[in-house]
Formats: structure tokens, C-alpha cells, sequence
């Protein structure tokens, strides 16, 4: 079990409802099970707060977004994730959405995993699933991924009932691409109960976007791998309660590690010009490990909110 960090209790408005759970999880520290969020309210649950590491004792990126009880959206399905969900508690015939923010493994290994799991339960409803378009024969659209996965032609395709619902029972598999390349902001998905919106940005040359959630007039910004190349992050992230930024280099990375993704102090300045309530740092690599106090310094030379550094199954109140 991950406590949360201590100097998360000083937070205002409804966080104080975090800190308490916090403190009881830390008395009950017995393993599964004890890893919940509230039962009200719109709470951000991380499953996953390594990157692709396997020698860093995280799971990959996965984050759960919940609504009274329920978790609604899940964004990334990196390794570990499905036992994760398994773990939070959650309900996969509540989930309404998952969605890519690119299709590396580390954030991507356990899809097949939850849609296989998912067939022993009697969910009905179809499930989208959001990921981004590609112009690059290094990496498919997010359709053809999921096709490729467990269509007719798949690596799984004895799962492809999910997709062609040709047998009778189950439910269906919506795979949709949206666009990974300009600066247009896709705003193309909202439910009763939530809404999704993204924007491409820039990882080397890997199509990827950042999504925001917004649920009862909550916002959760997750930045996805970037290099804030594209400079959309502060306008995408405006105002929201959380940013969930990858947290993959130091501020002495140099080279291709920046060509992949924001430093500490790019990701300071974006979270101060989007006046973000808190940043969460995710996708923590040992690269970045032990240097925390330095990262913390770089990111508040610009930004004076919160900075939390994320760790497995950690939930966060709105
Ligand atoms: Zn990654």
C-alpha cells in the first residue's frame, strides 16, 4: 500500500477529506483493499505512477478518474493497471471511456488484460475508447491497434466478439481516433456524466495527446509524455484542479530525453500559467528519483501551488 505523501494534509476545500483518509489508510496498512476513495464526490485515483521501468517498484501510467463511487474514465492502461483497477475497487461496467494518450507499451500493456477480465462480468453497455490518429508507419492509429490486437486478424483474436459482436451477450468495444497532429482542440466526447477533451502535443515523434477530464465542474488535466514543443499545455491545463504531468527527466536531462518530455521548471511554468490548483507529478522515473527536493525548487521558481509526487493507488479529492 502507498501512503500518501505528508505534506499532502495541508490541503483546503475538500482535500480535507483526503488527509483523513490518508491517516487511516497509513493506521491500516494491510495490503489490498485499503486503497480507497470516497464514496462522493469526483476523486483522482493514480494506478500507475511509474513510467516503463520495471526495477522501480510502480506500475505503468494509469489514472482513474471517479464520480460518486464510480469510476467513470481511465486514462492509460500501462503495466499493472488492470490489478490496479482490480485493487481500487472499481468497476469496469461503470467505466464509460478509456482513453490513449499514445500507444507506447508502458502506457498501454494492460488494455488487452482488462478487456479479457471484463468478459466475466454482465456489462451491456459499449465501451469507447479514445486514442490518437497517426501519419507515422511507426506507430498505428489507435483503431487499427485495438484491431490488431483482438480483431478477426489480431494477436488475440479469439476476443473479437468485443469488436464484430457477431456472438450473442457482451457488450461492444467503440475504438475512435482523434487527431494527433495541429494544435485544434478535439472536444468530441461527453456523456451524462462527463467530458472529455484532448489536444495533440509533442513527444518526439510519437503521436500523443493530452486529455482533460471534466466531471461535476472538476478538471483533470493529464499531459500525457511531452516536450511542451507545441507551447498548448497552459491554455489546455486553464484553471483545472489537477495536472497530472509525466515526470520522466531531472532538470540536468540533456539531449533525447528532452526531446521526449518537460523538464521540472517547463512543467513549473505551465502549471503557473494555467493557475493549475495542484500538480501531480506521475510517470516518476528512477532518473528522477532522489532528486525531489531539486525538482520541487526548479518547479517553484515559477509555480506556488501544490506539488504532489504521485505513487501507486494514491487517490486525490477534487
Ligand atoms: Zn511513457
Amino acid at each position: 500500500m502507498s501512503l500518501l505523501p505528508a505534506d499532502s494534509c495541508f490541503f483546503p476545500r475538500r482535500l480535507g477529506q483526503l488527509c483523513l483518509l490518508a491517516c487511516l489508510l497509513a493506521l491500516s496498512s494491510a495490503g489490498y483493499g485499503d486503497d480507497m476513495c470516497g464514496d462522493t464526490g469526483v476523486w483522482l485515483q493514480i494506478l500507475g505512477a511509474g513510467g516503463p521501468e520495471i526495477d522501480d517498484g510502480q506500475g505503468g501510467p494509469s489514472y482513474l478518474i471517479w464520480q460518486d463511487g464510480k469510476a467513470r474514465a481511465l486514462i492509460d492502461t500501462g503495466p499493472g493497471a488492470s490489478v490496479a483497477f482490480d485493487r481500487a475497487g472499481a468497476n469496469f461496467e461503470d467505466l464509460e471511456v478509456i482513453a490513449f494518450t499514445h500507444l507506447h507499451a508502458d502506457h498501454t500493456a494492460d488494455f488487452v488484460s482488462l478487456i479479457k477480465g471484463s468478459y466475466f462480468l454482465d456489462r451491456t453497455a459499449p465501451l469507447v475508447v479514445l486514442g490518437p490518429d497517426s501519419n507515422t508507419p511507426q506507430y498505428p492509429d489507435t483503431e487499427s491497434f485495438v484491431q490488431r490486437l483482438i480483431g478477426p486478424d489480431g494477436a488475440y483474436a479469439y476476443l473479437q466478439d468485443f469488436l464484430t459482436h457477431k456472438s450473442s451477450g457482451g457488450y461492444r468495444i467503440r475504438p475512435r481516433n482523434v487527431p494527433a497532429a495541429g494544435k485544434r482542440r478535439w472536444e468530441n466526447f461527453s456523456s451524462a456524466n462527463l467530458k472529455l477533451d484532448a489536444i495533440p502535443v509533442n513527444h518526439a515523434n510519437v503521436p500523443t495527446l493530452a486529455w482533460r477530464v471534466e466531471v461535476d465542474g472538476m478538471s483533470i488535466v493529464i499531459t500525457g509524455d511531452f516536450n511542451n514543443q507545441k507551447n498548448v499545455m497552459a491554455t489546455f491545463a486553464k484553471q483545472a484542479d489537477a495536472l497530472v504531468a509525466s515526470h520522466a527527466i531531472a532538470e540536468i536531462a540533456r539531449g533525447h530525453q528532452r526531446e521526449l518530455h518537460a523538464t521540472p521548471s517547463q512543467l513549473g511554468r505551465i502549471a503557473h500559467q494555467a493557475d493549475v490548483r495542484m500538480l501531480i507529478l506521475s510517470h516518476r522515473m528512477n532518473r528522477t528519483r532522489g532528486r525531489e527536493s531539486q525538482t520541487r525548487g526548479h518547479i517553484e521558481k515559477s509555480y506556488n501551488g501544490y506539488i504532489l509526487f504521485a505513487n501507486d493507488m494514491e487517490c486525490w479529492g477534487m
